[in-house]
This record gives C-alpha cells, structure tokens and sequence, in this order.
C-alpha cells in the first residue's frame, strides 16, 4: 500500500461518518491554491496565465485555516503555482498539520532541497512531487532542462531525512506507457511511499490544446497497458477503484465537490478544472452551486472526455464505503493488483516503434509542411 494505516483510517472513519449522518455530498480534499505564480512555465498550465497583479498576491496563512476549518477535509493539498515561493509557507504546513490535517506539499522541487529545513518530518506531511515521467519527458512538459535532475536530488534529500515523499505525474498526448513503466521504476528505486497518476485536462487557458488527452477511449487504452501487468512493488497513493476506472474497468460519475478549490478568488465553483464563477462560502459552494449541471451525465461539453483525479477519485473512494461490494472490489484490487493481461503486454511492445513525447513533437509540429525530424535528417544528409 503506497497510503500509512494511520492516514487510512482517518479517511475511513471520516467517510463512514458522512455516511452515518447521510450527507449526500462532503469533500474529502481541500484544494488549497496558496498563490499562483510560479518559477517555470510549463506549457500545459493553466495558474501562471494570470496577469501580474495577480500572480503577485498570495493568500495569508489565517485565510488558509479558516478555509480548511470551513472545508472540514481531512486531506490538504496545496498546489499552486508553486506553494514554496510563498513567504508562509511554513507557517500555512505547520497551521494545517497542528489542526490534524494530512497535508500534500506539492511541488515542482526546484527550489525543495534549499526549503527542506522549513519543515519537520511528519505522518502529517507528505511532499508531493511534480514528475511527468522520465528525464526527457519530465523536462519537455515542463519546458526546461535539468529540472528533473533537481527534483531527483530533491527527492533523494527529502527521503533521506525521513520526510514522506509521493509523485504526481500527469500524462498528456503521445506519452510512452514503456517509459512511464521505466518512470515508476526509477521512483520505486528512490525510495518514494507512492506515485499519482492522472490523465491531463484540457483547461480552456491552456496555451497548448493539441497537448491534451482527449478521447476517453485513448486515456483507457493508454493506462491498460501502463498499469496491467505490474510489477509487485510498484506503490500508488491513490484508490485502487480509481486506477481500475483509468484502465477503462469500471465506470464512474464524477463528484465535483469531493475536490473542493479555494485561492484568491474564493471557492471555485465547480472543481479543481473549470471555473464559472466563486462562491463566498464552502456553504455557499456546497449549497448554491447547480451540481446537475456538470459530470458527463449532465452533457456539460468540459466534462465529456474528463477523467481527471480531482473529479473521479472521490467518486472512486465514496464506491468502497457505499457498500459491500465496494468494499470487496477495493479489498480485491488491494490485494490482487497485478492484472495480468497478454494482450496489453502486446500492445505494450508494439508500442516500442513508436514516436512518443519529445520524439513525437519533432514528428508531428511541422514548418513549412515537413515535419522538424525530417528537416533535421535533411540537414545531417547535407552535412555529410
Ligand atoms: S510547475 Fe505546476 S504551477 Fe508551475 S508552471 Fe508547471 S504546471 Fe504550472
Ligand atoms: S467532469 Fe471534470 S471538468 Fe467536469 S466537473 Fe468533474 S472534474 Fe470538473
């Protein structure tokens, strides 16, 4: 299990309070966007296309509490931007950990081994990494090398000195499903509890839209043959239902509030993706948000091909606590997680040839109707 007892058993008991009560919807992670501005410019970023006044503005730490104490999650994550420029940063994790909240540091770990001593080891607090595969792939999607030769470095510090250190891996178009098999591989090695995997969004913002995973079918497709087959001590920190749903094994409707946003503007209705409009309150948002007009049921076209973590994962655990069969299919996917599958294994060699990632970019952006892998080929040719 990439998740310790102690944490699943507060989640649990937390869901099965809910269910005691008959709470039709309660969030289960506080998305808690301290600032947005950040240190790189990934192209698929939706948070650093904010004009300067804002990316300059940050929320206080009282402003961080008061939204967890509203929220009542026992999960915290802190996403940004980059939550390690806030000036706060450690007053907001030590706030948020001494209210008995387990806390995701997210981050892109550029700055992570200068901040390390900021914090203190934890069962509180895990630093989340932001890794999009392998070397190449990692520093493509963040559109800067070396940048996961520091996370790397990062990670090694952080493990050593005994902190909890997960990774969070968003996978866009063209991604390789043998590197990201040989991603979790170099994670495993580096000694971290648990990886998170999810499929990109296509945020309207986005500079980059041809980069989005955007068939339901290629996303299923994709993590069959990344996830059946798998190797015993691969550790994920995420719902075993939820993988199998991104292996296109069961199906589920997404719960918008399970995720709830809070930042600068307030309460972002409905989820962590899309925003149309804030509420003042968590009551306001849970109260007055029209929740029937969003997941794919509702027809909303931004939820069609959506099947992101923040919206499905809480679907995922709300399933085991539902009923016994939950209960069972989670204990069975715990238990049993290999998923042996020949056919995906085949599909995963065929997959070998292929372009993918970076290799793919340089076959698919063309100039002048020649794609940029034969324009280079054309000047070796000439060279030699
Ligand atoms: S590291 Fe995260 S917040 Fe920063 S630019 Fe990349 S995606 Fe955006
Ligand atoms: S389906 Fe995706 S975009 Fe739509 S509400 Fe759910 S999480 Fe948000």
């Amino acid at each position: 299990m990439g998740v310790p007892l102690s944490q699943m058993w507060t989640v649990a008991s937390y869901v099965l309070k809910q269910k005691l009560r008959r709470r039709k919807r309660y969030p289960l992670v506080l998305m808690l966007e301290p600032l947005f501005r950040c240190n790189l410019a990934c192209a698929g970023c939706g948070k650093i296309q904010y004009p300067p006044h804002i990316l300059k503005q940050e929320l206080s730490p009282e402003a961080c509490f008061a939204a967890a104490e509203a929220c009542g999650a026992p999960m915290v994550s802190l996403p940004g931007g980059e939550p390690l420029l806030h000036p706060q940063i450690k007053q907001i994790v030590d706030g948020l950990v001494a209210r008995g909240k387990y806390v995701y540091l997210c981050t892109n770990a550029v700055l992570l081994k200068d901040k390390l001593d900021l914090f203190t080891p934890s069962k509180y607090l895990t630093l989340s990494i932001h890794m999009d595969g392998q070397e190449d792939h990692h520093d493509f999607a963040v559109c800067r090398e070396g940048v996961y030769q520091q996370a790397v470095e990062a990670i090694r510090e952080a493990v050593g000195r005994g902190f909890r250190v997960t990774t969070n891996t968003t996978l866009f178009e063209g991604a390789d499903p043998n590197s990201v098999r040989a991603f979790f591989d170099e994670m495993t090695d580096l000694g971290v509890e648990g990886m998170m995997v999810s499929p990109g969004y296509a945020y309207p913002k986005a500079p980059d839209q041809q980069s989005f995973l955007n068939e339901r079918r290629n996303v299923n497709n994709l993590f069959e043959m990344i996830f059946a087959n798998r190797k015993r001590r691969w550790k994920f920190n995420q719902s075993p239902l939820f993988i199998e749903f991104l292996m296109g094994m069961r199906d589920y409707e997404c719960t918008p509030w399970g995720n709830p946003t809070y930042n600068l503007f307030g309460w972002q209705r409905p989820c962590y993706l899309i925003q149309d409009g804030y509420a003042d309150t968590f009551e306001e948002l849970m109260n007055e948000t029209d929740w029937s007009s969003y997941g794919r049921a509702s027809g909303n076209p931004a939820c069609q091909q959506c099947m992101v973590h923040c919206g499905y994962e809480p679907s995922a655990v709300d399933h085991t606590f539902s009923s016994f069969g939950g209960f069972w299919a989670t204990l069975k996917a715990t238990l049993f997680n290999r998923y042996a599958n020949p056919a995906a294994m085949q599909r995963l060699e065929e997959e070998k040839g292929k372009p993918h990632g970076p290799d793919l970019a340089l076959h698919t952006i063309t100039i002048d109707g020649k794609s940029i892998a034969s324009l280079i080929k054309e000047k070796e040719t000439e060279a030699a």
